[in-house]
């Protein structure tokens, strides 16, 4: 014998719930939007990527943002394109591509030459002579940054040409055996600042992506910064270069030999066993003999 129940009331409750409820998806209503719309469009959890810092709203994924509905499933920008727009160039080198569109497409050094021009992207431009772009081999494994051009550079449009130069040229040929023709050199800022002050932050910011991307086409085995500038430059940090000259540093993957500046050498000749020190650990990276003379003491 079976024994039926009448259902207890909050059954009976429950139950025309749900037909409400099936009722409402057939007619495409499936639920209260109110979650959904409260989320900014823009704010979409898929634009951040996991890892990356937030990204600042530019104007491009903004203006798309008020024209679109909220929609999660909307692709959304790719970060180049954010980047382009950026009017602040980034830290990291990688980024500073995207300062200048086009530049990590560059295939050489001519084409990236080509790409610089007749330079005005800062105001350094007005007052040069020539652009003083790098010379020497653009398949070498060591390559030579330096600061800025000075007067003489400006003047012949080729780096390290004065007496500073004319030192440099001494430790490579007399001090490393090698030729200029050999290495390749160039500096941080193309343009000579005017009184041969120290290049500015915007400068800098400015002419750096060029140095980048120089140094990604030769592609060398060792770079040797020479001085304060041009190696804080590239390390992205402010420890004086009496600190770090004779520590090998890593410039994205490749081996960097700070040392201090000819033209410091110049101005202070005892401190030339130092640099011809790092010189010799330069030469055991790069597995070459060292001459029997040194350069000029
Ligand atoms: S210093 Fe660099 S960015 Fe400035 S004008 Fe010269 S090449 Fe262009």
């Amino acid at each position: 014998m079976s024994i039926r129940s009448d259902p207890p009331p909050g059954a009976i409750l429950l139950a025309s719930l749900r037909d409400y409820v099936e009722q409402l998806r057939e007619e495409g209503l499936e639920g209260p939007p109110a979650v959904e719309s409260s989320a900014a469009p823009h704010q979409s959890p898929r634009s951040q990527t996991v890892g990356e810092p937030p990204q600042e709203p530019t104007a491009a994924p903004l203006a798309a943002a008020s024209k679109a509905p909220a929609d999660d499933d909307r692709p959304a920008a790719p970060p180049a394109v954010a980047r382009a727009s950026s009017a602040a160039p980034r830290s990291a080198p990688d980024d500073l591509f995207y300062l200048y569109p086009g530049l990590e497409k560059t295939a050489d050094l001519a084409a990236l030459r080509e790409f610089i021009g007749d330079c005005t992207r800062c105001k350094l431009a007005p007052k040069r002579t020539n652009l003083v772009f790098g010379v020497g081999n653009p398949s070498t494994e060591l390559m030579f940054v330096g600061e800025a051009p000075g007067a003489d550079e400006d003047a012949r449009g080729e780096p390290f040409v004065g007496r500073a130069g004319q030192l440099l040229t001494d430790i490579i040929e007399r001090g490393m055996g090698m030729t200029r023709a050999e290495v390749y050199i160039c500096n941080v800022i193309k343009c000579r600042p005017p009184e041969n002050r120290n290049p500015e932050p915007d400068e800098v910011a400015a002419c750096e992506p060029f140095l980048f991307r120089q140094i990604d086409l030769v592609r060398p085995r060792v770079i040797v910064g020479l001085g304060a500038f041009a190696v804080q430059a590239l390390l992205k940090a402010k420890t004086p270069i009496s600190k770090l000259r004779g520590n090998w540093q890593d410039f994205r993957g490749i081996r960097m030999m700070p040392t201090f500046h000819p033209a410091y050498l110049l101005r202070n000749p005892a401190d030339k066993r130092l640099v011809w020190a790092d010189i010799q650990e330069v030469m055991r990276e790069l597995g070459r003999p060292l001459p029997s003379r040194g350069p000029r003491r």
